[in-house]
C-alpha cells in the first residue's frame, strides 16, 4: 500500500490572491500571477512541504467572478472538482477589498461540502492588514488566519493551521483518538537491575497479564494497571525481557537490543530505565537510553537500589556527570532515586512519568514559537557560511510525541549542527522540556 499524500486546495474568487499564495506555499515560482481578474490559467499542481508533510497543492484559476448569491458554472465546475480531490480546501479572500457577494455565495457553498475549509485572508501585510482581516468572520467559517501571500507574512501560522486540518498521519494499528487511553511504559534495563521488583511494587497484587499483543512479537505481553493516580498504566512487557533472564542473564541484552525489547521501546510512549545504582549508568544503560531517544521516546531513570548506596552525593554527581557527557540528547532527564525492594521512592515514579508523558504530547503554539525563535536569534545569530548568512524565518510545531518542530529559513542546509543543538538546547529551556526528544528540522523556503 502506498502512503496517500494529502491534497490541498486553493479556492476563492478571481484576484484575491490565489496563485500568489500557491507560489508562497510551494516554494517556488510556477503559477502566472495576473492581476487582471479572471485571467486564464490553467489548473496549478505542485507538491509542496506544509509544517513537514509532504502535501500535493492545487491552485484553482482562471474562474470568473460570479454574479452575487450565485455562482457561475465555470467557477462551480472548476472549484468543484478541485475541492472533491481535497483534504482541505484553502477558501481565500482579499482582506483589503472586504468582503464581497461573490465571497458570501462561496463561503455558503463551502461551508455545504463538509471538508474542512480554513478561511484565509489575504493581503493582510502590515499592522492595519491584521484588522482588515477580522472581517471575514462574518463568512462563519471560523476564524480568519490572516496572511500576505506577496510579502510571505503569516504563513507559518497558516503551516500549522493546515497541519492541524490535514488528515492523521497513518500510524500503526490505525488509533487516531487520544481519549482515555492508557498510558503505555516500558521498563527497560540491564539484567538483574531490578525491573521485575519494581513491577512487582508498583503492580502488586493486581497485577493482570493480559496475555500476547497483537503487533508485538510472540513473547509479548502487557500488564495493565491503574496507577495512585487514578490513571491506567498499560506496560509493553516483552516476556522474553525478564523471564528468560533468569534463565541466561548474559544473552538478555542483545535480545533486548534486537526483537523484543526495540518492540517494547517502540510500542510505549515512556520508558522507564532502571539503573542500579551501585554501579551507575554504563555503555549498555546508555545504548538502551540512546535507542529510547532515537525511537523518539520519553525517558525516566529510576536509579534503582538506592538502599544499598552508601555515598549517595557521589553516586548522584557520578550519574550527573555521565548523563551530561554521555547524553545531551536527553537533557534534563528526570532521575527517581529508589529502591523497589523497599518500596521507597517507588511512589515518585509514576507522577514524574505523567509529567514527561505531559511534555512529551505538548503542543507549543505557533505565536509562543515563532517568539522564542526571534529570541533565541537575537541571543545567538544563525552563522555566516561561506559568507552568507543563514536566515531562519518562523517556526512550526507540526506534531508532539515528540515534540517536533521545522525551522524555514533560506541555506537551511547549511546549519552547522551546533547551531542546531543550540536552538534545541534552548527550545528545551524556554519550554522546559527536560528528558523528552525533541526532533527539529529545516526547511528551505525560496
Ligand atoms: P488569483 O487570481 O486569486 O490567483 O490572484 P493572484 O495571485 O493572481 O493575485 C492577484 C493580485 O493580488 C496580484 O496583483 C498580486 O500581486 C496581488 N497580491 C497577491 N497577494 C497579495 C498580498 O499578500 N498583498 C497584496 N497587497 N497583494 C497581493
Ligand atoms: P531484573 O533482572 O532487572 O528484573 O532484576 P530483579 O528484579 O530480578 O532484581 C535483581 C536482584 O536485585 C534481586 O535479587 C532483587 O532482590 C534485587 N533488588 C531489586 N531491587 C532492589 C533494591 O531496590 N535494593 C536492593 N538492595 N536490591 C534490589
Amino acid at each position: 500500500m502506498t502512503k496517500r499524500i494529502p491534497t490541498v486546495a486553493i479556492l476563492g474568487r478571481p484576484n484575491v490572491g490565489k496563485s500568489t499564495l500557491f507560489n508562497r506555499l510551494a516554494g517556488r515560482r510556477l503559477a502566472i500571477v495576473d492581476d487582471t481578474p479572471g485571467a486564464t490559467r490553467d489548473r496549478k499542481e505542485a507538491e509542496a512541504t506544509v509544517a513537514g508533510r509532504p502535501v500535493r497543492l492545487l491552485d484553482t484559476a482562471g474562474l470568473e467572478e460570479a454574479p452575487p448569491e450565485t455562482i457561475s458554472g465555470r467557477m462551480r465546475a472548476s472549484s468543484e472538482a478541485a475541492l472533491r480531490e481535497a483534504d482541505v480546501a484553502l477558501f481565500v479572500v482579499d482582506a483589503r477589498a472586504g468582503i464581497t457577494p461573490a465571497d458570501r455565495a462561496f463561503a455558503n457553498w463551502l461551508r455545504r461540502a463538509r471538508k474542512p475549509v480554513l478561511l484565509v485572508a489575504n493581503k493582510a501585510e502590515g499592522r492595519l492588514g491584521g484588522q482588515q482581516a477580522m472581517e471575514a468572520y462574518e463568512l462563519g467559517l471560523g476564524d480568519p488566519i490572516p496572511v500576505s501571500a506577496e510579502h510571505g507574512e503569516g504563513i507559518g501560522a497558516l503551516h500549522e493551521a493546515i497541519a492541524e486540518a490535514l488528515p492523521a498521519e497513518e500510524q500503526a494499528g490505525g488509533a487516531a483518538e487520544e481519549g482515555e487511553r492508557p498510558l503505555r511504559l516500558a521498563i527497560v534495563g540491564r539484567p538483574n537491575a531490578g525491573k521485575s521488583t519494581l513491577l512487582n511494587a508498583l503492580v502488586g497484587e493486581e497485577r493482570m497479564l493480559t496475555g500476547p499483543e497483537p503487533g508485538l512479537t510472540r513473547d509479548a505481553v502487557a500488564v495493565a494497571w491503574t496507577d495512585e493516580t487514578g490513571g491506567q498504566v498499560r506496560l509493553v512487557d516483552t516476556a522474553g525481557m525478564r523471564k528468560r533472564a533468569r534463565v541466561s542473564r548474559g544473552a538478555e541484552l542483545e535480545q533486548m537490543a534486537v526483537g523484543a525489547g526495540i518492540a517494547a521501546l517502540k510500542e510505549s510512549e515512556v520508558v522507564v530505565l532502571v539503573l542500579d545504582a551501585r554501579l551507575g549508568m554504563d555503555e549498555q544503560d546508555l545504548r538502551i537510553a540512546r535507542l529510547a531517544e532515537r525511537e523518539g521516546r520519553a525517558v525516566v531513570i529510576a536509579l534503582n537500589k538506592w538502599d544499598a548506596v552508601e555515598d549517595r552525593a557521589a553516586a548522584r554527581r557520578r550519574l550527573d556527570d555521565v548523563l551530561a557527557t554521555s547524553l545531551p540528547q536527553l537533557r534534563g532527564v528526570p532521575v527517581v532515586p529508589m529502591s523497589a525492594l523497599t518500596g521507597q521512592g517507588v511512589e515518585k515514579l509514576m507522577p514524574a512519568v505523567r509529567a514527561v508523558h505531559a511534555l512529551w504530547n505538548r503542543r507549543v503554539g505557533t505565536g509562543e514559537l515563532n517568539r522564542w525563535l526571534e529570541a533565541a536569534k537575537e541571543r545567538h545569530p544563525p552563522p555566516v557560511v561561506a559568507g552568507r548568512r543563514i536566515r531562519l524565518r518562523y517556526a512550526t510545531m507540526p506534531k508532539a510525541r515528540p515534540p517536533t518542530i521545522v525551522v524555514f529559513g533560506t541555506r537551511t542546509a547549511e546549519v552547522p549542527e551546533d547551531y542546531r543543538r543550540y536552538l534545541v538546547n534552548s527550545f528545551r529551556e524556554a519550554f522546559d522540556m527536560p528528558g523528552v526528544p525533541i526532533r527539529l528540522q529545516f526547511r528551505a523556503t525560496r
